[in-house]
């Protein structure tokens, strides 16, 4: 069955970019979180990076208001009972999401997909709270998801390829490059290269070897990447990738993916990054 109305769970960050390019794609919109508050928030930033988009001619002034008019939001989950596919975006917490994926389950169509767009936490634990876990698959998207082009479709243990392969369809739909990842391992493959890539960089920051500026000039110019390790950790927050690499080392049940002492005493002293005003460079 084509997919015509996407449910997305979670309006913060990510919620709020899937839901925008996903009007601003043709498709209806459901988006649910569970105050008005969150979701008012979330409607203030489409409608903004929608103004930007008409001042940049990406779209006309009546494409916006459509796009707009395509996005029903609510705080009950049983609005999303007529969608055709689900994609979640609350807090990277697995209890959490089992909960939502059980209600989702129950409320939703048989035969709808059901994607998570977790970071790093096991496709198969999540579709475990379902009963069709056949249907249930990572579909990872990058922040901010109306601008980054790739999404991680991610295959739980028991994800049939016929929920492979609307998922295609569907990042093809979203104007989205797409690969597969055929296991259900942290961190899929984005994020296993980057938190090493993390890693290494703080480790020669402590060694001494270099100063953060020169190890993201390197970097940068070295490897032709847009943007250095630390400028990214700053962008995307330092505590991010300290809690990705813990899950990590318990998960892997392996050391080398211990946060370094810094990154540790980063956390302390609450430089988590770009937002908060300080991470590994000073934004003040
Ligand atoms: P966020 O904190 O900005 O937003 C999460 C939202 O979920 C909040 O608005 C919260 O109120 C809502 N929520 C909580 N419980 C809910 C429920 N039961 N039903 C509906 N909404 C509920 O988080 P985020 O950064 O958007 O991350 C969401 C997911 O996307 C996480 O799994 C995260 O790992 C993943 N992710 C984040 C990024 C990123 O850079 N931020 C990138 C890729 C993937």
């Amino acid at each position: 069955m084509a997919v015509k109305t996407i449910g997305v769970v979670g309006a913060g960050a990510m919620g709020t970019g899937i839901a925008n390019l996903a009007a601003m794609s043709g498709f209806e919109v459901v988006l649910r979180d569970i105050e008005e508050r969150f979701l008012d928030n979330s409607k203030k930033r489409m409608n903004a990076f929608m103004e930007k988009s008409v001042a940049r001619n990406k779209m006309t002034a009546d494409e916006k208001e459509a796009a707009l008019n395509r996005i029903k939001t609510t705080t009950d989950l049983k609005d999303l009972k007529d969608v055709d596919f689900v994609i979640e975006a609350v807090l990277e917490d697995m209890e959490l999401k089992k909960s939502v994926f059980k209600e989702l389950d129950e409320v939703t169509r048989d035969d709808v997909i059901l994607a998570t767009n977790t970071s790093s936490m096991s496709i198969t634990e999540i579709a475990a709270a379902t009963k069709r876990p056949e249907c249930v698959a990572g579909f990872h998207f990058f922040n901010p998801a109306q601008i980054m082009k790739l999404v991680e479709i991610v295959r739980g243990f028991n994800t049939s390829d016929e929920t492979v392969d609307r998922l295609k369809e569907i990042a093809e739909q979203l104007n989205k490059e797409y690969v597969v990842v055929n296991k259900d391992t942290p961190g899929f493959i984005v994020n296993r290269v980057m938190i090493p890539h993390f890693i290494e960089s703080i480790r020669l920051l402590e060694e001494g070897v270099a100063s953060a500026e020169d190890i993201d000039k390197a970097v940068k110019f070295g490897l032709n990447y847009p943007m250095g390790p630390f400028e990214l950790q700053d962008y995307a927050g330092v505590d991010i990738g300290y809690h990705v690499m813990e899950y990590f080392r318990k998960e892997f049940d392996d050391t080398r993916f211990s946060p370094p002492l810094l990154l540790k005493q980063m956390m302390s002293a609450g430089r988590f990054g770009r937002k908060s005003g300080a991470g590994f460079y000073d934004y003040e």
